[in-house]
């Protein structure tokens, strides 16, 4: 903890720890990996689980981070368009590994600009594989 005094005298403190946020979404999707050699080549299909974790030190006078609503709501929008979707035919993604989805959340949901730092995307393809995609 840093305890600084300020010109009124008074004194101002403040630690030096961190708060993380997670939410999670999941969306349905269909989708056939290019140029894999194995049965993921073949049209098929996962409930994808997304995780998204913020980052930030500083608090609103309510005394939070950023409110989960307005996360999940960003979230969904984004998940809106990939839900029951043949995400090979959304050419952004580019073949649609779970790398790559990854990748295309965190990067439309870092555009949205928020006031904390978006620390990682963790997508889930099945129950035991995931990948983050995080920018170090
Ligand atoms: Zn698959």
């Amino acid at each position: 903890m840093i305890i600084t005094l300020v010109p009124n005298g008074a004194e101002f403190c403040r630690g030096d720890g961190m708060y993380r946020l997670r939410i999670e979404s999941h969306f349905d999707a269909a989708h056939k990996l290019i140029g894999y050699k194995g049965k993921c080549a073949e049209l098929h299909g996962h409930t994808w689980k997304v995780e998204v974790f913020v980052v930030g030190e500083k608090l609103d006078d309510v005394g939070i981070l950023v409110d989960f609503n307005t996360l999940k709501e960003k979230l969904s929008r984004i998940i809106g368009r990939l839900d029951h979707k043949f995400l090979n035919s959304l050419k952004e993604i580019g073949n649609p590994t779970c790398e790559n989805l990854s990748k295309y959340i965190f990067e439309n949901l870092k555009d949205l600009r928020m006031h904390v730092k978006l620390e990682k995307v963790r997508v889930w393809e099945g129950e035991k594989s995931w990948c983050e995609y995080y920018e170090a």
